[in-house]
């Protein structure tokens, strides 16, 4: 039998096969949004610690491979199961409801839910006009990415403050989340600067934790602003740790940006934020594993945490036919993803209620920790981190009082911007 960790990665490789007799009335519908990662069917395996009750994952049900899969859900709402025909074994898993606020309109008219997306138990909105790295003859988007598909089709192509606010609003009242994810792709060097009224408007109006994820800007300078603005979480997208691969699979961030700008970005905010606070996310599946390996011990020697997303080979990206990484060596990246943050007792896990479910979390990976005295001690020091910070994690989550005028129905692409090229500054 598999542990839920275990669950959750085997169901990340091989994907899910739907029985024709399974009803999925009343789950959330499987959304093709942002990156296009969360192109799959959004499910809860249960856990057996009080502070991790439940696993979260998007499995992947439409890619091809998934078609293949040993694994086979059944049942109907309420009583779900899933079969393991390799041996035989049942595990039961949960199918979180669509919210209301899916199916709601914002007051101008917008549908929330081409605004933003739950992933997981947080809200996930990609904030900005489609990535221009797919605006380049021919396209420098990266090989695994799909939003060029997805920004304008699946959701709305510019995202105007208020629309964010009211789904935001929705989604804390309703959904009661706590998080919410902000991405933006490669905006040249306005990127950081478009992000800003968004992050002022949730954070005044909503109260939520805030986390951003854009392409590195050359003036690092650039991320205290998001600082200033009481941003809670800042993601930098490695993707892949190898050069050759990175150059291979992300041409875009290659030759306009270069990885060394996302080495030294990273370092950057680690430096600036507290411990835990800033992720490095990379790729498992694509690059040899001893470089996923080295990737996760550089990442949190700087203190940050790693954010490893399970390749997949995603319906209408351009490695779509590629293969999905093997189980056993996912097993042995995420089982380093624990050790490597208990060797530099980085505080994974401490925030109120983020479970994404897109990656495999890094406090998920604790059940593959084989027990010692060193575990021990980590995992006294983990729920002691989050006894102690929830005060401060309420208190980041009140409404702060407006410093300005109310927002009017404006995009950040109508805010007016400082003088800098497009493009690297
Ligand atoms: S930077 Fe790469 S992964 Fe991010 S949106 Fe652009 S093409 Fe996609």
């Amino acid at each position: 039998m598999l542990n839920p960790c275990e669950l959750e990665i085997a169901l990340f490789c091989h994907g899910l096969r739907v029985a024709g007799s399974t009803s999925l009335e009343g789950s959330r519908s499987i959304s093709r949004t942002r990156a296009g990662l969360g192109s799959g069917l959004e499910l809860t395996i249960p856990g057996d610690r009080a502070h991790k009750p439940a696993i979260w994952v998007n499995v992947p049900v439409v890619e091809p491979f998934a078609a293949r899969s040993p694994f086979v859900l059944y049942g109907g709402p309420g009583r779900y199961t899933i079969v393991d025909e390799r041996d035989n074994t049942w595990y039961p898993v949960d199918l979180p409801r669509a919210p209301g606020w899916y199916s709601a309109k914002t007051s101008a008219g917008t549908p929330m839910n081409r605004i933003g997306v739950l992933q997981g138990t947080y809200l996930g909105i990609y904030i900005n006009p489609v990535c221009a790295f797919w605006n380049y003859k021919p396209a420098l988007n990266c090989r695994f990415c799909t939003t060029g598909c997805n920004v304008g089709e699946a959701e709305s192509p510019l995202k105007a403050i208020p629309d964010v606010v009211e789904t935001c609003r929705a989604a804390r009242e309703e959904s009661g989340i706590t998080f919410v994810h902000l991405n933006g792709g490669f905006q040249g060097s306005r990127g950081i600067e478009s992000a800003e009224p968004y992050i002022r408007a949730i954070k005044e109006d909503v109260g939520l934790l805030v986390g951003v994820q854009l392409t590195p800007e050359a003036q690092l300078t650039r991320y205290d602003r998001l600082l200033k603005l009481g941003v809670d979480h800042i993601s930098i997208c490695l993707e892949f740790f190898d050069p050759e691969w990175f150059a291979r699979i992300c041409p875009g961030k290659a030759r306009t940006l270069g990885q060394t700008l996302f080495f030294r970005a990273l370092e950057y905010c680690a430096q600036r934020m507290p411990r835990g606070s800033v992720s490095g996310e990379i790729i498992a599946g694509v690059e040899p594993i001893e470089s996923t390996i080295a990737a996760i011990d550089y990442i949190t020697s700087l203190g940050a945490f790693p954010t490893v997303c399970i390749f997949r080979p995603t319906v209408g990206s351009d490695m779509a036919d590629w293969p999905p990484p093997a189980e056993a060596d996912m097993r042995r990246v995420m089982a380093h993803v624990y050790r490597a943050c208990r060797r530099h007792w980085i505080p994974i896990g401490a925030a109120p209620n983020i479970e994404v479910s897109l990656v495999v979390n890094p406090d998920d990976t604790s059940y593959l920790a084989e027990r010692s005295l060193h575990t021990a001690a980590y995992e006294v020091y983990r729920r002691s981190v989050k006894f102690l910070a929830a005060p401060l994690f309420r208190r980041r989550m009140r409404p702060r009082l407006r410093a300005a005028a109310p927002v009017g129905r404006q995009t950040p692409n109508e805010v007016p911007c400082g003088p800098g090229p497009l493009g690297v500054a």
